[in-house]
């Protein structure tokens, strides 16, 4: 157990939502036998390749995970409540689903020795830095409680790991967007709800003043990153940036998506002082070393993507 082959079984909690569904299926493609546990809280099981086993369920049902865990190889842990705005109203069920799952899910892996598990953690847990691009080694100061929680659950994911003889690698992931990206109507990220904006002719509201930056993250760059962390046999307890290294301040974007669309935008600026960190942009230059990841996909290429591709983003 635990290394590399042809074709190998895999346990992808959260595997219905927009990264792990992506993840999923990208892993039965290359002729790995995939489940997926989600309780579909915001996951959606038609996302998924029919080969893809489907088991619905929470993180923290221990005896599940057991069942599930029979036969693995590898897990890759994604299941999380993932909204920022959200857990600063919920911070008590953001860490009994993402501190409490990761905990659960490292002590089940441990009854069924497994042997490598990779965590999708994420560039909030850096907060506010003195200096850019944001390096592994810089002291984390999260400061909501999704990015603590995903904080405490590295650190989980660190010591539970050194203790059981599991190795880990957690992968810091950046703003990721691309195509199927969920849209909530409270609190939608950036990336698509700009894109509806700008396509329903509606005025881009611009939070803050438009010039905290952030690094977005192409999808596929993301599900290679996820890929290679889990066939990168030797790296172990590591934390790797996933970003794409480039800073795009969110005024930007705004610009970015009128060239794509070849049209002006209106813009509101809503006043807002919490638009959250100033800047965010990741070195990859680690990720790059140990995983030989390399993001492939511009913002303008991952923006006209999601154009060809994602029906709601349709041009009439
Ligand atoms: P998502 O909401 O689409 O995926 C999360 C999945 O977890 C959903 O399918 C949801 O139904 C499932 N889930 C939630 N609570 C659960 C529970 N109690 N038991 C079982 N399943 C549960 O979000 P995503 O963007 O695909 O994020 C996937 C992971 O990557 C998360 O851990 C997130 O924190 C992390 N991440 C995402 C980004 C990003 O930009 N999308 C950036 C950094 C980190």
């Amino acid at each position: 157990m635990g290394e590399w082959g042809t074709s190998m079984r895999f346990l992808v909690t959260g595997g219905a939502g927009f990264l792990g569904a992506a993840l999923a299926n990208r892993l039965v493609a290359e002729g790995h036998a995939v489940r997926v546990l989600d309780d579909l809280s915001s996951g959606d099981r038609s996302r998924l390749d029919q080969r893809v086993a489907f088991t619905a369920g929470d993180i923290r049902d221990v005896p599940k995970l057991w069942s599930l865990l029979h036969g693995v190889d590898f897990v890759y842990h994604l299941a999380a409540r993932v909204s920022v705005p959200e857990s600063v109203l919920y911070p008590v069920e953001y860490n009994a689903i993402n501190v409490g799952g990761t905990v659960s899910l490292l002590t089940a892996m441990r009854d069924a020795q497994i042997k490598r598990l990779v965590f999708a953690s994420s560039g909030a847990v850096y907060g506010e830095q003195p200096s850019q691009p944001l390096t592994e080694e810089l002291m984390p100061h999260p400061a909501t409680p999704y990015a603590v929680s995903k904080r405490a659950s590295e650190l989980y994911v660190q010591a539970i790991g050194q203790l059981w003889g599991i190795e880990t690698v957690i992968l810091r992931i950046f703003n990721a967007y691309g195509p199927g990206q969920p849209l909530p109507p409270s609190h939608p990220p950036v990336v698509p709800h700009y894109l509806r904006q700008a396509l329903t002719g509606a005025s881009v509201v611009i939070h803050g003043d438009g010039r905290q930056t952030r690094d977005f993250v192409f999808i596929s760059d993301v599900a290679d990153a996820l890929v290679a962390a889990a066939q990168a046999v030797g790296v172990d307890r590591e934390i790797l940036n996933i970003g794409s290294g480039v800073e795009t301040s969110v005024g930007g974007l705004a610009d970015t998506i009128a060239k794509v669309l070849g049209k002006e935008l209106h813009r509101l600026g809503n006043g807002d002082a919490a638009a959250g960190v100033s800047r965010m942009v990741a070195d990859v230059g680690r990720a790059h070393e140990l995983l030989g990841y390399k993001p492939r996909v511009s913002l303008p290429e991952g923006l006209r993507e999601i154009l060809n591709s994602d029906a709601r983003f349709a041009r009439r």
